[in-house]
């Protein structure tokens, strides 16, 4: 029944006369954000204290991409992630500002784990002092602004451009779920699955100069956890390819590394050597023959609910306040203290799921939180006939671990127990995957593919 999956080019089908008239526009800018006080980082729970200052300047860019009445923005970002709240804010001022609809932005996150701690309660979860704390508001509004702003400098560089698409690999990601007797445990694991696509996509201007690179890759960036603020390995490919095409934005997307490490890790050498090989894969992808990419563009956006399993008892929540991992004492009294303040706890949460189709040849699925490998292998067969399908995670909210059926199955860290460290109930339930499917399928059709009804069942 896959073979059944028609391609139907709603977007295309508009008079072919006004299609060969029109031409791609895009825009791109960028913004430092590294935080100006000190401030504590986000990603490692074992931190004890503030970053004790700067390696590597963080930034904010973005792309616009605009064909006819339609546009995109791509924010990329070094940080952890952008919390819903941030972008639901930023979102909306940017409707009222410049009249584009939430459908239009796609923020994505490197997940730099040297980048500052910017997502709501981790300060409690982190064991912040209070004065440390306030800085996550101080340091968050003024990113808002920031990226508002970021966003109106690109739409206001929109000029004539070409766009071409190539894809390349690179190898340095590895799966990280290693099985033991006891489960599986952080550890790089060679026979799990991976995905090593580097998806390159080139903004050039009329007369062939180059002014954009976005790319992706799919693997945690995670290479060190020094003291000083750095973008890892995507903080460094995306500098060396600024040094290897002078004059170009290079804009990284991280894609579904959920569960993928690069390794070797540890020290920040490595950070360099992997963002190195990720810029050699970029080059690569830029000496390939390109797919040129025609001025036609569409998205859609929604949000699926995701199921939390019922919270323990309370008697369990109460033994673990005994408990001698403080991280699981603190987790049982922020939900005993939810509990008793009769402060409602929601087992739901809104993933968010967005479609950026390129004319026939290209198809962006973004979704929210930290998705795992398996999602771009179920995207991929969703879009069968499409020949390029580029799989973003971290995208639009990082709420925690986006386990598939398979992880969730197994257990283990990215399949619930990195709950302990954060806000989140958890773990999800077996519903998961069908219901990040079924928002994918639904972003699918809204920009113009259509699916067979029997596609569920095979996936
Ligand atoms: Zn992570």
């Amino acid at each position: 029944m896959f073979r059944s999956l028609i391609f139907v080019s709603l977007l295309l089908c508009g008079t072919s006369l006004t299609f060969a008239e029109e031409q791609w526009q895009a825009g791109v800018a960028r913004v430092a954000i590294t935080p100006g006080a000190p401030m504590w980082m986000a990603g490692y729970a074992s931190r004890k204290k503030p970053a004790e200052g700067t390696l590597a300047e963080l930034y904010a860019k973005a792309l616009v991409l605009e064909a006819g009445e339609n546009r995109v923005v791509f924010v990329t970002t070094d940080l952890i992630g952008i919390p819903r709240t941030l972008a639901v804010n930023v979102s909306q001022r940017v409707k009222e500002k410049y009249k584009l609809p939430r459908k239009s932005l796609l923020f994505n996150a490197s997940h730099t784990h040297c980048g500052p701690e910017l997502r709501p309660e981790r300060d409690y979860f982190y064991g912040m002092a209070e004065a440390e704390a306030k800085q996550i508001g101080v340091y968050t509004e003024k990113l808002e602004t920031a990226l508002v702003e970021l966003i109106g400098a690109a739409l206001a560089d929109l000029q004539p451009a070409t766009l071409s698409y190539a894809k390349s690999t690179a190898d340095f990601s590895k799966n990280r779920r290693f099985p033991t007797d006891e489960g599986f445990v952080n550890r790089q694991y060679n026979e799990g699955p991976t995905n090593h696509d580097v998806p390159v996509l080139q903004v050039f201007s009329p007369a062939g100069e180059r002014r954009a690179i976005l790319f992706g890759y799919a693997c945690h960036n995670t290479s060190t956890g020094i003291m000083q603020f750095n973008g890892d390995y995507a903080g460094f490919a995306q500098s060396d390819i600024e040094k290897d095409f002078p004059g170009v934005t290079a804009l990284f997307v991280e894609g579904t590394g959920g569960d993928q490490n690069p390794y070797p890790r540890g020290k920040i050498e490595l950070a360099r050597q992997h963002g190195r090989k990720l810029a050699d894969a970029v080059k690569r992808a830029v000496h390939e023959p390109q797919q040129p990419l025609p001025p036609a563009i569409d998205s859609a956006f929604t949000e699926v609910e995701l199921e939390f399993e019922p919270l323990p008892p309370r008697a369990a929540l109460e033994a673990d306040v005994e408990s001698k991992n403080v991280y699981r004492q603190r987790k049982s009294r922020y939900l005993l203290g939810k509990l008793d303040r009769k402060e409602p706890i929601a087992l739901t949460y809104p993933c968010p799921i967005q479609a950026i189709r390129i004319g026939e040849t290209l198809v962006m699925v973004a979704i929210g939180g930290e998705v795992v490998v398996d999602y771009s292998r179920l995207v991929k067969s969703t879009f069968r006939s499409v020949p390029f399908v580029w799989v973003a995670g971290y995208s639009n909210d990082v709420f925690g671990y986006l386990p598939s059926a398979r992880v969730l199955a197994e257990g283990g860290y990215e399949a619930g127990g990195a709950m302990l460290y954060g806000p989140l109930p958890g773990p999800f339930t077996g519903s998961v995957q069908d219901r990040v499917m079924a928002g994918v399928r639904r972003v699918g059709t809204d920009v113009g593919f259509s699916f067979p009804k029997s596609l569920e069942q095979q996936q």
